[in-house]
């Protein structure tokens, strides 16, 4: 391969991105009970079948009057009134609110006929069957209004959606026990290497453990997936075709290690040999530079480099829409949000690529706050603990001061 050939199979980011969700399709559809729907994608519209509220109903404990009869009430001057009835919430009214009377009425209980409006309880005082109050009430005073919630017919949710509480509380008020939502894509995380250790195994000269299957395995489900993590694969040709075809049961493969261009990386020799169509393998990115995009069996494979903190940055920004986008989520949301954020210290980067640095991300006297990790190293997992950004220090850029904004992509909540 010539110099410029090789340069320019290297792509950007967002290069890298939009080939990915070119060919990312939809996982299939589900319905689920609503109690195990929450973290789920929506698959379907939702529209109101039915007024909220279903009539006109008090938003205040007091009594329900006829505006005009209240009218000019003071408290040297109260007017009085019959109380007819008491109403609690979920009872309707037995009798009409005629003039010169009131029904005493809790919060959430129907508007009994003839009344228009509700007196607060603070501003009255009741003795034996009548009620004095002490101030006017305008018509409509108090009262939540049938529909001024949600209107029968109303498309309340699109498919796409993120189920979280308010949504769930929601189609729960709409009278949905059962919603379709997304399928969650299986992936499958393998390891190569044969330097790997299984957790908890006894320690051995020369080895570590493999703990990218955790972390990987951990993103997958955050981002709404199912994983399932594979037996250690050792760095032969045999063992990771294998394992490769093993993992191409799942709707997604990623794998860690063996992406470079050692002697023992041979990730994707073992695509070629199974006839994957490798469809890119250098992002100008850092950490990850080597990440391996391609279809295998008809799947979606990410073969991510071995260092723990650059095959969890290639997760963020690659893996993570692409599973998103499999959900029916909108483009607008395959990725985290990205921010702008007051560096807290100096950053440094060599500036060959672009560089994602670990940060913490706060919130500190309303301003957002990036605070890099202070070793940015691709091995450096301890970098990734409560780190919830990566701030994107832009290729050419050696060194931006502490105060400057910059750009930071999201992979976690702010707290
Ligand atoms: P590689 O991308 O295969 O060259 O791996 C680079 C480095 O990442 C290795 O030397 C290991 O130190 C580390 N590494 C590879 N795989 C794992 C893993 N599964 N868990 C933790 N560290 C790993
Ligand atoms: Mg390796």
């Amino acid at each position: 391969m010539s110099n410029s050939t090789v340069h320019a199979s290297i792509l950007t980011v967002e290069q890298a991105r939009d080939r990915i969700v070119e060919v990312i399709r939809h996982v299939g559809l589900e319905r689920v009970a609503l109690s195990d729907a929450h973290g789920r994608v929506l698959a379907e519209p939702i529209v109101a079948a039915y007024d909220i509220p279903a009539r006109d109903n008090t938003a205040m404990d007091g009594y329900a009057v006829r505006a005009g009869d209240v009218e000019g009430a003071t408290r040297e001057k109260p007017v009085t009134l019959e109380v007819v009835e008491t109403l609690p919430a979920g009872y309707v009214a037995s009798r009409r609110v005629e003039p010169g009377t009131a029904i005493r009425i809790m919060t959430g209980a129907p508007m009994p006929d003839g009344a228009d409006s509700v007196v607060i309880v603070e501003v009255t005082e009741s003795e034996g069957d009548t009620v004095r109050v002490f101030r006017p009430s305008k018509p409509g005073a108090s009262i939540r209004r049938r529909g001024e919630d949600v209107r029968a017919g109303d498309t309340v949710l699109l498919p796409g959606a993120d189920l979280r509480a308010g949504e769930i509380g929601q189609l729960a008020s709409l009278g949905r026990p059962f919603v379709t939502v997304a399928r969650r894509p299986t992936v499958a995380v393998l390891s190569t290497g044969d330097e790997l250790l299984e957790v908890g195994a006894a320690p051995e000269e020369g080895k570590l453990v493999n703990s990218n299957a955790f972390s990987l395995a951990s993103l997958a489900r955050e981002a709404g997936a199912l994983a399932t993590v594979l037996p250690i694969a050792r760095a032969t040709p045999e063992d990771i075709s294998a394992a490769l075809v093993a993992a191409s049961e799942a709707a997604v493969v990623v794998t860690s290690g063996g992406v470079s261009v050692g002697d023992f990386d041979f990730v994707k020799a073992a695509l070629d040999a199974l006839g994957a169509e490798t469809n890119f393998w250098r992002v100008a990115m850092k950490p990850g530079k080597p990440v391996v995009f391609a279809e295998l069996r008809g799947k979606p494979f990410f073969g991510l480099p071995g260092n723990p903190v650059s095959c969890m940055v290639g997760f963020h920004l690659f893996v993570w829409p692409a599973l998103r986008k499999m959900m029916g989520v909108v483009p607008d949301r395959w990725m985290r949000p990205e921010v702008l954020a007051e560096l807290a210290g100096d950053v440094r980067s060599s500036g060959d690529r672009r560089n994602y640095q670990r940060a913490v991300i706060s919130w500190r006297d309303g301003r957002l706050v990036a605070e890099t990790k202070r070793a940015q190293g691709s091995g450096v997992l301890s970098s990734m603990v409560a780190a919830n950004g990566l701030v994107i220090v832009p290729e050419g850029a050696k060194h931006i001061a502490a105060g400057e904004t910059v750009r930071v992509q999201l992979i976690g909540e702010i707290v």
